[in-house]
């Protein structure tokens, strides 16, 4: 029987099976354990030194024992602490970005996917380099920098080299004054060598889904295809790490398996990248199931009500403090309003989730992954943002400027943020504001700059984003960070 060890590089070594189940078995004997939890809450409340904080977050015990508590007290004061980390590590700034589906093209027979092999009633298409020419203009037309591209499983129809054609040629587009300066990549877990070329062809942020740690569930889940190898597919992110990739981006599907399950497991992978590789995951993504053309989520029986959801992204936020966190527009404006609070940093906007969406004027549902709850456009998810007191971010500084892996963590842990990612957060929110807002949005944006320029603490930064955001109003110029 394999025995747990977070250092190992085998799959059901370190997303063990049974120390999951022991999380879970005292997580529940615990629960009602008030001592127990006082102690946990406190470890997880961030702590200032000097002019930073430091937090060093939970062990997927820990943090599996408070998701277990029903305490509605304990839990109020969870979500405050969620706040807390959230303002102390991230600010009051939301980041922002777009899906781009490249393919729909997929060899794999994932049950909660209308993209799987035998669903025959959905068009397939891939985009040629012209029409991702088209998306991306459309995408720079809203006002976006950030991508994240997606693409089926298929070695005859994706290859690594069209996905490597398709990173170039996003790269190579700049229309008026827009540029997408951050490809993030959602494709299908692959060989070294691949997630090598990926690295040298500029990529942000790898991302894989782990969809369930459950293996049995993740076999039958994925019956056919490269996907069904739940061991390949789990130690993806360590030959991505072997492959020079520092930034990768971890998430669930919820609503495949028990959620507690899966929180546990998402933890113990997070707490494997720190042992073996020396830092946690850049990102953990939270999506749940959701309707798509032959999909039914009710199929499933593992949904979990907004409720226990906002409970999973508290404790998430809980035990990786320095992990930043995503919800995509799967997710409804009240869902996410909620959830923006108690720790999520980054969110999609304006997205359309089908191949070739962005250039057809009315959203196309015939190749859509998943059906939009929050199909609001771009420039109305700004202004809902500053309007609940977020400054939307369109922010790439840290890729742009090396900062990956640990240099991106120890930007976060030394208490930078209000130096370094909220003066950069205002000089894009500017940019955007200039080339692409509506009227109503450039004026609560340039009302939200102003006072937030007074936040900034060190005099020097200060004027410098100041004079900055006036070259960007007055001059026309572009692309500045720090
Ligand atoms: S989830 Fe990914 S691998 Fe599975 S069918 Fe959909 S596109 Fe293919
Ligand atoms: S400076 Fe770096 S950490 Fe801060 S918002 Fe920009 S990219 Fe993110």
């Amino acid at each position: 029987m394999a025995v747990y060890d977070p250092g190992s590089l085998k799959a059901e070594e370190f997303i063990n099976d049974e120390e999951i189940r022991a999380t879970l078995k005292w997580a529940e004997e615990n629960k009602d354990n008030e001592e127990l939890i006082d102690r946990i809450l406190e470890k997880a409340r961030p702590v200032r030194k000097g002019g930073s904080f430091s937090c060093p977050g939970l062990t997927h015990r820990e943090a599996s024992l408070l998701l277990a508590c029903e305490n509605p007290e304990k839990i109020e004061e969870m979500y405050q602490i969620a706040e807390e980390i959230k303002l102390a590590f991230y600010g009051n700034r939301i980041v922002i970005f777009a899906p781009l589906y490249l393919s729909n093209y997929c060899v794999n027979g994932c049950l909660y996917c209308p993209y799987h092999s035998t669903n025959r009633r959905i068009p397939r298409k891939k985009l040629t380099q012209e029409e991702v020419r088209g998306e991306v203009t459309a995408l720079q037309d809203m006002g976006h920098k950030r991508l994240a591209i997606e693409a089926g499983e298929d070695p005859v129809n994706n290859p690594i080299d069209y996905i490597l054609e398709c990173i170039r040629t996003i790269y190579g587009v700049h229309h008026q004054n827009g540029d997408i300066r951050r490809v993030n990549v959602n494709i299908a877990a692959t060989t070294v060598e691949n997630y090598r070329k990926l690295k040298e062809a500029g990529i942000g942020t790898y991302i894989l889904f782990q969809e369930t740690y459950h293996k049995e569930s993740y076999l039958k889940l994925h019956p056919t295809g490269p996907k069904h190898d739940y061991d390949y597919h789990t130690q993806a992110m360590d030959r991505a790490m072997e492959g020079g990739i520092d930034d990768v981006g971890l998430g669930v599907l919820f609503g495949l398996e028990r959620y507690k399950y899966e929180f546990a497991g998402l933890l113990m992978h997070a707490e494997h990248l720190e042992a073996v590789h020396g830092v946690g995951p850049h990102t953990i993504s939270i999506p749940r199931v959701k309707r798509a053309d032959d999909i039914d989520p009710s199929a499933f029986d593992n949904g979990i009500d907004d409720e226990t959801f906002a409970r999973i992204t508290a404790c998430i936020r809980l035990a990786v403090p320095y992990t930043g966190m995503i919800i995509s527009t799967r997710e409804s404006e009240e869902v996410r309003t909620r959830l923006l609070r108690l720790g999520i940093s980054q969110v999609s906007g304006g997205s359309r989730t089908s191949v070739g969406g962005y250039t057809q004027k009315e959203r196309p549902h015939d190749t859509e992954q998943f059906d939009v709850s929050d199909q609001r456009s771009l420039d109305e998810v700004v202004r809902w943002l500053m309007k609940n007191g977020h400054i939307p971010s369109f922010c790439t500084a840290c890729y742009r400027e090396g900062r990956t892996g640990d240099r991106f963590m120890s930007l976060c842990k030394n208490g930078q943020i209000l130096n370094c990612c909220h003066p950069n957060a205002l000089m894009t929110l500017a940019e955007y504001l200039e080339d692409y807002a509506s009227e109503e949005t450039r004026r609560t944006g340039l009302q939200m700059i102003d006072e937030e320029l007074k936040r900034i603490p060190t005099e020097k930064v200060r004027a410098t984003a100041q004079e900055n955001i006036r070259q960007i109003r007055n001059m026309g110029r572009r692309d500045f960070r720090f």
